[in-house]
């Protein structure tokens, strides 16, 4: 996985065949310029400076054949995004021209780039840290404006910074302590109320970080919403009326299955996904059958469900069964095409709070959906305000391992326990807290990290 002292090379832009209108193929360590100059003519007078723009061709040196027309930005190091020289080849979009130009790379001495590469080079030679990085990945994953916004301030340093103070505090108190082991009667004595103070402290901070995975999560996997309800009482209808209103960029992502169909909406700079099951009912059919417990599944796996009924025909038995299977879950009832008919909500069971109304048709109250949603996000405290920051999976693993050294600390002062129990778990919170932010790493986890980052970033 580390392999500094070669030189890497990826195609850094998304590339679609026939589409885009740039590719940036990059280049990153000792041997880019040697590569540059090789495979780079820039006519007339440029001078191949650092941080500045040269225009020009990229040609294949051995036959001298062009193959793009091209502007080529070199960094030198330390002043580049690894750290290492950098060269960009910006080039034609499409597919073809910047493949050319990366095999062209690999002839004249580069490999190519693993997942996250220049990143890895990034944060191992001390250009970021390990937040950062993984922040890095999630502003390309970003599913909404919030989340971007998110993820920059986390580049900027928003979440590493207090826990590499508080890292820094638990060093401090650490050799206080230490000292007063070692050196006993020279040093006054320190007081186990002081301790616990800071102890305390330190605890009241990483529960302040912990409180923001929730909405950290939320940000980056969207609310799971499954629409469901038999057949025929305009779920897709719902899901078609709902993607076309909602205001935000909408990605239709082709089903996994062909029984449900996946929606990713934002309200309110949250991302939304939401699942059209097959309908729900009773069947002997096989296919169908498969059809209804992939549904199942999706409900359960669901943070809320829209349970959808025909205003013309209201809460029937089969609703009732739906109903049974899924009320263990937050609901809210749809009931849909209220311009044929107004509907008799009468027996509808009554721990169903959240009724709206709506034709799916004629688009009316969709907006009363999404309220309905916001309401439930907020309720259930799965957004914080005013969040400038949130810690990932990794990071709530971790943070709640050094929440627990802490409480232990706690407990072995309250019970009066000498001096050395508590230096135990001290150094054990500072070793947690290091691997955070990079500064106690192993390689695989390296690996694993920045395993799920794109190639080429
Ligand atoms: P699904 O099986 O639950 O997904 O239902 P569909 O969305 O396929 O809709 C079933 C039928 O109901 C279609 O013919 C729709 O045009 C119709 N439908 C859906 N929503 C409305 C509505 O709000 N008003 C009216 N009048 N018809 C609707
Ligand atoms: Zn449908």
């Amino acid at each position: 996985m580390i392999r500094s002292g070669r030189t890497i090379a990826a195609i850094a832009t998304a590339v679609v065949p026939e589409e885009g209108s740039v590719g940036i193929v990059r280049l990153s360590g000792d041997k880019a310029y040697a590569i540059a100059k090789k495979i780079f003519i820039a006519p007339g007078k440029q001078q191949w400076e650092s941080h500045k723009v040269l225009y020009g061709y990229i040609h294949s040196s051995k036959d001298s054949r062009i193959i793009d027309e091209a502007l080529l930005i070199l960094m030198l190091a330390p002043r580049s995004y690894t750290r290492e020289d950098i060269v960009e080849f910006h080039c034609h979009g499409g597919i073809i021209v910047v493949q050319q130009v990366l095999q062209l790379c690999i002839k004249e001495g580069a490999i190519l780039a693993e997942h996250g590469e220049f990143t890895l080079r990034a944060f191992l030679n001390g250009r970021i840290d390990l937040t950062q990085a993984e922040s890095i990945s999630e502003i390309v994953g970003a599913k909404s404006p919030l989340a971007s916004q998110i993820a920059m301030a986390g580049i900027q340093g928003k979440l590493s910074n207090p826990i590499k103070n508080l890292r820094l505090d638990c060093l401090e108190l650490l050799s206080e302590i230490e000292s007063r082991i070692d050196f006993e009667e020279d040093l006054p004595p320190l007081s186990q109320v002081v301790i616990l103070q800071k102890i305390q402290d330190f605890l009241h901070r990483v529960k302040k970080l912990l409180s923001t995975s929730k909405t950290g999560e939320l940000l980056r996997s969207g609310l799971k919403i499954a629409i469901l309800g038999r057949p025929n009482v305009g779920k897709s209808s719902l899901l078609n009326s709902w993607s076309r209103s909602n205001k935000a960029i909408v990605t239709d992502l082709p089903g996994t299955t062909r029984d449900i169909v996946e929606s990713n909406l934002i309200i309110k700079n949250i991302p939304i996904k939401v699942l059209d099951t097959a309908g729900i009912r009773h069947t002997d059919n096989q296919i169908e059958k498969i059809g209804v417990q992939r549904t199942h599944l999706a409900a359960n796996q669901a943070d809320l469900i829209l349970l959808t009924i025909d205003a013309q025909i209201g809460w029937t038995e089969e609703e009732t069964e739906i109903y049974k299977k899924i009320k263990h879950l937050p609901i809210i009832l749809i009931v849909n095409k209220i311009d044929l008919n107004v509907p008799d909500l009468s027996i509808i069971p009554s721990e169903i709070q959240e009724v709206i109304k709506i034709s799916a048709i004629q688009n009316l109250g969709i907006d009363s959906i999404e309220e309905a949603i916001l309401n439930f996000i907020y309720k259930k405290n799965l957004i914080a305000k005013n969040v400038d920051f949130t810690i990932n999976q990794r990071q709530l693993e971790i943070l709640i391992r050094v929440k627990i050294a802490f409480e232990d600390i706690i407990k072995t002062i309250n019970n009066e326990l000498p001096l050395d129990f508590i230096t135990i778990d001290l150094r054990s919170a500072i070793k947690i807290l290091g691997e955070i932010t990079g500064d106690e790493v192993t390689e695989s986890l390296l690996s694993k990290i920045f395993s799920t980052f794109c190639i080429g970033k």
